[in-house]
């Protein structure tokens, strides 16, 4: 532990970011690097608690509870309050394939469960992380690292995601020859295509692509495995097969309307706005522009879609959820180190509040209707209030409120159903309850012989660090289906 009464002696310091209207003129990232005299501060605050919760990685109450990739967060603060990047950087590394991700983009369920938190502010430890892996990249330190022999053992990964990639990287590492297929055109699955570039610019996902294809990894692209290629033309050409092909398949608001032209689901519309932004005449036509946007579900996928249409120059933007707003504490049913379900601030909110001068979030109220004019065009939505009944776990419509609202487009962002139906059928391999692929964790193995699944394909949506973690178990499981041992962590 770096000093002994840091907790104590020094105070949280919030990351920085560029300023909340200035940022919404540009798509570049809203986050700025800890400057490092402060980062040795934040990094002291680290109290070396005995049993670090930090690093757990439990799934309670269905939220994750401290680092899935059992990150080693105590060492590597401790490092760098020693101004020990090198070190800090091989602590970080044997854990996390893509710090340069998840430094950046994950809600960093670390915090939540972080000791310090308990009566204090937790340690900024997904700012500390961030820092060390650029730090690293402008030393200069990472580079291609080839495994020096290969096995001649021939791997395929479906889906170039998060999970895809954690699993091609470490199989290579382990010597086997590995490719992986994208059915889109660029690699990366929803960092790419889905997690907006203010969030995460799409060069830090290239940078690692490349670094992998140095490393030996081969990528193909626009190649729907199962449709382009067949499950006997895989078998006959690799050893071993892992599904990564995500869980995409979104959730629909069947109401009256429904068909109506300006409805549209969250992540083709982020889609389209990446694209717009890597190409010169792509992906414009869903535009927010002079628009009156209204988000459909109060999560993180609708705050990207408040902070891409802000930034497309939408007319009003508002963002309904059927929930409660949470409070802005923990309560006693959502304990320390369960993931804190509270009130964020998100990114998106902050922009919006600076922009229109007021936060876009509605709660407990639920559409019941889209309504469009003469041209079958979405003119508006109707929406009742509700009230929590929560010995049913249901809504209850409050008589008397109902209201229209005008829109000229929507963005359904309710959530995801699994994987899509193709996979199973093309695969041959079983599905669970929730539609998602069928392979019990820690297995990682398909009810077909030599096929294995990971990531949100497997879990369901979940998020990036999940889906490292599961690329990297289910490696593990692969080497050891291939070798009959393995030596991967
Ligand atoms: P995916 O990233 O979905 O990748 C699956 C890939 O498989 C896709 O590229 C797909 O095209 C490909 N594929 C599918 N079928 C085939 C086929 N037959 N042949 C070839 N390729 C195929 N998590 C966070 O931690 N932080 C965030 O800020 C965050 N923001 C998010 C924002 C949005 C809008 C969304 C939707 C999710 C967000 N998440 C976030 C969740 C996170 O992105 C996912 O949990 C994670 O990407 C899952 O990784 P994966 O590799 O399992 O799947």
């Amino acid at each position: 532990m770096g000093k002994a009464t840091g907790f104590i002696d020094y105070k949280r310091i919030k990351e920085p970011e560029r300023d909340a209207k200035k940022r919404t003129e540009d798509w570049l990232e809203y986050r700025l690097p800890m400057p490092e005299k402060d980062l040795t501060t934040q990094a002291a605050r680290c109290m070396d608690c005995g049993v670090p919760f930090c690093s757990v990685g439990m799934e309670i109450k269905n939220g994750v509870s401290g680092c899935p990739l059992h990150n080693l967060i105590p060492e590597w603060n401790d490092a760098v309050y020693r101004g020990d990047f090198f070190e800090a950087l091989q602590l970080l590394l044997k854990t996390n394939n893509f710090p340069e991700f998840t430094g950046r983009i994950c809600p960093a369920p670390c915090e939540g469960s972080c000791t310090v938190s308990i009566s204090e502010p937790a340690v900024g430890i997904k700012s500390i992380e961030y820092a060390i892996i650029e730090h690293a990249f402008k030393e200069g330190w990472i580079k291609p690292n080839p495994p020096e022999k290969r096995t001649g053992k021939r791997v395929a990964v479906i889906g170039s995601g998060p999970a895809g990639l954690a699993c091609a990287d470490q199989l290579n590492q382990a010597g086997h020859s590995v490719t992986v297929f994208e059915k889109s055109d660029r690699i990366g699955g929803l960092l790419m295509y889905g997690i907006p570039t203010m969030k995460l610019e799409k060069a830090q996902v290239n940078r690692r692509v490349h670094l992998m294809k140095q490393e030996g990894i081969e990528f193909k692209t626009n190649c729907d495995v199962g449709n382009d290629i067949s499950l006997t033309e895989l078998k006959r050409d690799f050893d071993a097969l892992v599904l990564a092909t995500g869980a995409s398949k979104p959730r629909d608001v069947g109401l009256p309307g429904r068909d109506a032209k300006g409805i549209y689901f969250a992540v083709p519309y982020l889609t389209e706005a990446t694209i717009s932004q890597l190409e010169e005449n792509g992906g414009s036509v869903l535009s927010a522009k002079d628009k009156n946007v209204i988000i459909i579900g109060g999560g993180d996928t609708g705050a990207d879609c408040v902070a891409t249409a802000l930034r497309q120059g939408a007319k009003s933007i508002r963002q309904l959820s059927i929930s409660s707003e949470p409070q802005k504490e923990r309560t006693t049913k959502n304990p320390w180190p369960e993931y804190p379900r509270v009130l964020k601030n998100d990114y998106a909110h902050e922009e919006a509040k600076a922009i229109y001068g007021k936060d876009p979030r509605e709660y407990l109220l639920s559409t019941t209707a889209f309504v469009k004019n003469e041209d079958g065009r979405l003119i508006g939505i109707e929406t009742v209030q509700v009230k929590e009944d929560l010995a049913k776990q249901q809504y209850q419509e409050v008589p008397g409120t109902e209201q229209f609202y005008e829109a000229d487009m929507v963005l359904i962002a309710v959530g995801f159903m699994g994987a899509t139906e193709d996979i199973f059928e093309n695969f041959n391999v079983n599905k669970t309850k929730r539609h998602t692929i069928e392979a019990a964790k820690g297995f990682y193995r398909t009810s077909e012989a030599g096929i294995f699944a990971c990531g949100d394909a497997r879990h369901g949506q979940s998020l990036v660090v999940t889906a490292i973690a599961e690329g990297r178990e289910a490696a593990r499981e692969v080497d050891f289906y291939l070798m009959g041992e393995t030596f991967l962590p």
